[in-house]
């Protein structure tokens, strides 16, 4: 039998994507500007259905940094950071040479908990320090409880930076992750709902935001003849043949979307009635998952002592990449030192959970060998 590797999350190409990079060599731009970068931005806007802004550029975490800037976080800074995530969250932060302070999870969205999040604004006021912004994150494409997130944030006046790198696809009461911060930010690596091979986008509220991070993406020219700076630049545009890969892929994600949503379902299926496995879905009706990753947690008191560990290695014998949840950054060496609040919601999550593989082009004989696997646990 085959047993090639099944991958968590692999590039799925459309098929167009090919064509407008043959219309970028056939008009000669090659460069990070060009007719497919503008023709991506608009694909995006149109698909978020909002009044919004969308910048190309070359990741997603130049969008957070930009996004950053934007917001004005400055040397000596406090940010706010959802503490379960990937560390490109919390990394912009630092290279503003700002302090990021880590906020814990909830248990229905395993995003950042709205209790944890007052507390630390209260804390850190009363300290003498009013954080700058909110880095508030959708995990594995669940949305975070945005209509919490947000009363608490306007309560305090800070403003939210929404990092959507893996949510584009998702909704919240009917409107698009991308849209509910007043900086957000998209992803494109390899690994998420669509790709470009590498890249990311900044959506701002209004075209003057968008400008200044295009500027800044585009080392920060004054509008002189000869080069001419007034700000630190930075070279963080998008390729004109990247965005050709995003244009294709734009016409097959909301399809993309519902290939994944059917591999959660799948595994809905294979976890039925086993007890001490839970599958990660959304809480209710309001939330709307893209399932970038189908999650799970294991309760080993229930699983015979048997951990997520485990099964990851059951797996890993069967040529089947799954993963550890994202560890939270205040349990990272290199964030140890930077203020926390909450509990042990996010590090329970990480010790018990696991991404089983979510790809959008997981073919039926590859289910059939994930669910053996899984039914050997
Ligand atoms: C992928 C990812 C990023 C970074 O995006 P890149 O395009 O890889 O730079 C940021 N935040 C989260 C939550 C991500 O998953």
């Amino acid at each position: 039998m085959n047993n090639s590797k099944i991958w968590l999350s692999s590039p799925h190409m459309g098929g167009n994507e090919q064509n407008y990079i043959k219309e970028a060599f056939d008009s000669n731009w090659v460069a990070p500007l060009g007719p497919n970068v503008i023709g991506f931005e608009q694909d995006i806007e149109k698909y978020l259905e909002q009044e919004v802004f969308v910048g190309a550029l070359s990741s997603g975490t130049a969008a957070l940094h930009l996004g950053l800037i934007l917001l004005d976080v400055k040397a000596g800074d406090e940010v706010i950071c959802q503490s379960m995530t990937f560390s490109a969250s919390a990394n912009p932060i630092v290279y503003q040479g700002a302090t990021p302070v880590f906020i814990d999870s909830e248990l229905e969205t395993w995003n950042m908990c709205p209790n944890a999040l007052e507390e630390a604004i209260k804390d850190r006021i009363s300290k003498g320090k009013k954080p700058k912004a909110i880095i508030a994150v959708h995990l594995y494409g669940m949305p975070y409880k945005a209509d919490e997130i947000r009363y608490i944030a306007d309560k305090y006046e800070i403003p939210i930076l929404e990092d959507s790198a893996e949510a584009l696809g998702s909704s919240y009461k009917g409107q698009k992750c991308g849209t509910f911060g007043d900086i957000s930010v998209l992803s494109f690596n390899g690994n998420k709902i669509i790709t470009t091979s590498g890249g990311g986008a900044i959506v701002t509220k209004t075209q003057e935001i968008k400008n200044k991070a295009i500027f800044l993406a585009t080392q920060a020219r004054d509008n002189e003849p000869h080069y001419q700076h007034s700000e630190i630049g930075y070279n963080y545009r998008m390729s004109n043949i990247c965005a050709g890969i995003g244009r294709g892929q734009m016409e097959i994600l909301d399809k993309h979307v519902g290939l994944r949503r059917n591999m959660h379902d799948f595994y809905k299926e294979a976890f039925q009635n086993k007890e001490g496995i839970k599958l990660f879905s959304e809480p209710t009706s309001d939330y709307f998952s893209n399932h970038w990753l189908s999650a799970i947690t294991i309760d080993s008191a229930k699983c015979n002592r048997k951990t997520r560990e485990d099964l990851r290695l059951l797996l890993e014998s069967e040529n089947i990449e799954s993963r550890p949840l994202w560890k939270p950054m205040h349990l990272q060496p290199i964030f140890s030192e930077s203020p926390y609040y909450g509990g042990n919601v996010s590090e329970n999550l990480f010790n018990n959970g696991l991404c089983l593989p979510s790809g959008s082009n997981i073919d039926a004989n590859e289910k059939d060998r994930i669910k053996n696997a899984l039914n050997n646990f």
